[in-house]
Order: C-alpha cells, then structure tokens, then sequence
C-alpha cells in the first residue's frame, strides 16, 4: 500500500472468523493500511464455552472455504495461518509471536463478544492496539430500538425502522497487494484443523464455497430469478431463491454486497426484489435478537414454554432425521438436506413444525439436527426460526398454528416433483402419528402453559 502515514514497521494480525472475504473487508482494509506485513490466523476455537462447536456440515464448507480464502490472501501478499485453542490464549500469544504491533477482525454479535472484549482489553494493556469493525450485518443491533430505546419484537416496525436509517454503505474493495511475499510463520495445515468429514459425498455437486461461488449465485440469482422470486420463492421444485445463505453464513460475501447488487439491480423496485431484501431483514432481525439474548439455542424467549412437556421418543426423532415419518414433504426435506446440507425454507417450517407440534419432540432436539447437517446452520438463524415455528420465539407463529404437512404438499408441490426427487418411496412408511389427533393433543399441551407469566 505504502500511502498511509501512520504505516508500522511491524505487522499486523488480522482475525478471520465468520468473515472469509477479501473484498468489502474493513479489518482487512484497516490492517493493510497501518503495516508492511500483514499476517492473517483463522483459529479454530472449540474450547471456549461461549463458542458451539461446528457441525459436521458447517465444517465441509469451512474447509473449502479457508482453502479459497487461503489462495487469495496470497496473491495479496498474505500469509494465512491455520491453529487451534481457545482464543483468549491464543490471539495475544499469536500477536507476540508475530510481533504485531495492532490486531484487527470482523465483531461477533452472540456470546463470543465476551471473547472480543476481554481480547482487547488484555491487547491494550500489552500495549498491542486490537480494532474491530462492522461488516456481518446492515445495521448494528445497538442503532435499532424503538421509541423508549428497546428492541423490537415483531418483524414489521423492526424491518421499517432499518428501512429508516441510512442505507447501508458502499461495499469497499480488496485491498491492493502488499509489496512482499508473503511471512512464512508455523502454521497447522487445513487437514490438520479441519480433517474433511467422510459422509457429505454429494456437497460439491451443488455447491461452491468461497467468495467466487457466492458472487457466482448472486449473478445467477439477479440474471434469473429475482423477478421470480416473490411467488416462487415458496415452491421447492422450483429452487427460485438464492441460494446464498452458507455464503452469507461464512461472510464470503458482505450482506451490503447483496444489498448493493439489488439496489443497482433494474429490478429493484419491483416485488420480488421488495420481498427478497425483508428475507434478509429476516437475517438481520434473527441477529439482532441473538444480540440481545446470546442462550438463544438454549432458552425460549417466550418463558412459558419451559413449562411445557415435551415427549421423550427417541425412535421418532431417529425416523424424522432419516425423513421416514410418512409425511412425503417433510421426508423429502429430511433428505434432501442429508444429501445436499440444505432444505427449502418453506419445507424447514413444515418439518420442523411436526417435530415440535405434532411429534411433540423439545425444538432445540431438532434444531441441534439441523446444526449439524445445515451448510448455512448459524447461531442465529437457526435457532430463531426453531422458536419461530415453536412459538417461542420473536414475532413467533402461534402455537395453535400447526402446518398441516399433508395440505402444505398439497398447496407447494402439487405435481409432487420435489416430493419425487428426494422421497418417491415415503408411501412405504407408516406415519408417525395421526394428524387430527396429534394436533388437538398439542392445543391442549399449549393451553396447561399459557395462562403462565411469559
Ligand atoms: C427451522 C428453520 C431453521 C433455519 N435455519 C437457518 C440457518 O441456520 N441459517 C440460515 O441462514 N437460515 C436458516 N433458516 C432460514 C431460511 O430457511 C434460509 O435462510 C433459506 O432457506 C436459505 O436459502 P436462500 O439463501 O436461497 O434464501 P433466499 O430466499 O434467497 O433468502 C435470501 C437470504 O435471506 C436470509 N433469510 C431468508 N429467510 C430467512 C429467515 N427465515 N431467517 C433468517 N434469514 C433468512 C438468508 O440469509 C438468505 O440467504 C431457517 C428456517 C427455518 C424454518
């Protein structure tokens, strides 16, 4: 770079976490700008307590991920390095061992905060400068309240009130390369971190982690659907969405990124560019909340539901996650996210809604599947749409509510494609239950609690 005044002699640590992009970076940009020497880490954190373990599926994309990442950090002129530990251990130790005079990332927004800030505060006193910036969200949790400062807990008034603020900024570029090769400092390799697991043997047929295949569906997705996608995004047959969630998931691309590329869009003021930027208000809306309540995978917002008593059937859970319940829809969702690490948004409602309402199975069994097994499984995300559908969460369905999985067929897979393609066998099993009775015995379980204090 050589332009910036306050260049230092000695390096800097840039942080990669859920950030794996070059372009639109600002802890990038920001460590570029302030050192010759630039080395990057990404630590793979499976002790700390405020950090859940990877899923199998998660850890196929990571893999392939950091190997794009890897490639293209080089050709700046940047070593990427690869360790394991707990990070308020590691991060000061890595920044001794490089001599870095300031250690730049991305911010979290659950509990591994906490992480952040004892980080920097143990940085600072060793008289090591740590920056942190803005990048996975539109808007920062703390711009949004309503007007006595709280958060919002609908959807609605939330999304008009980011609507209301400046429009996020501009995504920024890669930065140019440095001027050296880069630092060879000891690092673990990939295999070593992330040994791929054996059983997503069709992953790669349908996806392309890092920042090309994410730029890659973008395209795909404004050339091709965008005009599709406020009635087609329901249909699973019709695969009329984005499919950018693991890459939003792994931050290959910047959701200000997509929010750009639509507003330049020629479509962007017709319907399904309206309905396709809310989905990712439904993104921001399941971080902000998250923000607010970091046990959001393990605690209900709603209290009374920890009253509620949930079956103990582990046989049906075991034929929900091998999508043999006898529900075609829900089967084929099941599968089809063994086999791909995804599943149609509008099939995850109707599967998720038997488990907890008609099975009558605790929703944090059956989100802790869908963490394993979803590409784009993410701390938010993921559990805030289980309380959605449980009736627990922010602006949730409620509990009486109970998708019919035979109607939702009906009505989003009428000439069964989907259904055939991942389940033609699903006549061959049994149902797990009975549809009328199983959804009066879950209104009666609703009705013990809802009388309790919230
Ligand atoms: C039970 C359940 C669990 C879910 N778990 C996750 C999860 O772990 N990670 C995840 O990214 N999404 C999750 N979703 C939301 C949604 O199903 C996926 O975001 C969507 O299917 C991804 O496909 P797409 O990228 O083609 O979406 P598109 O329809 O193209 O939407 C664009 C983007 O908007 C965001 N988005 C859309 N719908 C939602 C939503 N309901 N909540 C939050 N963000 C949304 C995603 O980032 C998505 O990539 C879950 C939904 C349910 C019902």
């Amino acid at each position: 770079m050589g332009t910036c005044p306050t260049l230092s002699a000695m390096g800097a640590l840039l942080w990669f976490r859920d950030d794996l992009r070059v372009q639109d970076n600002l802890a990038l940009l920001a460590a570029c700008e302030s050192a010759e020497e630039v080395v990057a880490v990404y630590l793979l954190d499976e002790h700390s307590p405020e950090i859940r373990p990877l899923g199998g599926a998660s850890k196929w994309w990571l893999h392939h991920s950091l190997k794009a990442l890897h490639a293209e950090l080089r050709a700046l002129g940047i070593q990427l390095i690869f360790r394991t530990g707990a990070a308020r251990e590691a991060i000061p130790a890595i920044a001794k061992e490089i001599q870095a005079s300031a250690v730049f990332w991305n911010r979290r927004y659950g509990a591994s905060r906490a992480i952040d800030a004892d980080i920097k505060q143990h940085l600072h006193h060793e008289g090591i400068q740590a920056s942190s910036f803005p990048g996975h969200l539109l808007f920062e949790p703390w711009n949004i309240a309503n007007k006595q400062g709280d958060p919002y807990k609908v959807f609605t008034p939330f999304w008009r009130a980011c609507r209301e603020q400046p429009a996020p900024a501009y995504p920024k570029d890669a930065p140019d390369p440095l001027g050296g090769t880069p630092s060879e400092f000891p690092t673990a390799s990939l295999d070593q971190i992330l040994p791929l697991p054996t059983w997503p043997h069709e992953f790669a047929q349908h996806w392309q982690p890092g920042a090309a295949g994410a730029f890659e569906a973008l395209e795909d997705f404004l050339d091709h659907t965008i005009d599709e996608y406020a009635d087609g995004r329901d249909v699973p047959a019709l695969g009329h969405t984005s499919k950018l969630s693991p890459h939003l998931r792994f931050g290959e691309i910047s959701p200000r990124e997509v929010w750009h590329a639509v507003a330049e869009h020629p479509a962007h003021d017709s319907e399904g560019a309206r309905v396709f930027l809310s989905e990712l208000g439904w993104r921001e809306f399941a971080w902000h909340t998250l923000y607010r309540h970091p046990d959001l995978a393990t605690c209900g917002l709603d209290r009374r539901f920890d009253a509620m008593v949930w079956e103990h059937d582990p046989e049906g859970l075991t034929l929900w996650q091998q999508g043999k319940t006898g529900f075609g829809l829900v089967d084929a969702g099941l599968r089809e996210l063994w086999r791909t690490g995804t599943m149609h948004n509008r099939v995850r409602m109707a599967a998720a809604s038997l488990l907890v309402k008609n099975m009558m199975i605790d929703w944090r069994l059956g989100e802790q599947w869908f963490w394993d097994t979803l590409l784009d499984a993410d701390e938010a995300s993921n559990p805030f749409n289980w309380q959605w559908v449980a009736g627990c969460g922010a602006d949730a369905s409620p509990y009486f509510r109970i998708f019919n999985p035979e109607t939702q067929q009906k009505k989003f897979d009428a000439n069964g494609k989907y259904v055939n393609r991942w389940a033609p066998d699903w006549m061959a099993h049994t149902p797990v239950v009975d549809l009328r009775e199983s959804r009066a015995r879950a209104l009666t379980a609703f009705d013990a609690i809802k009388g309790l204090p919230r």
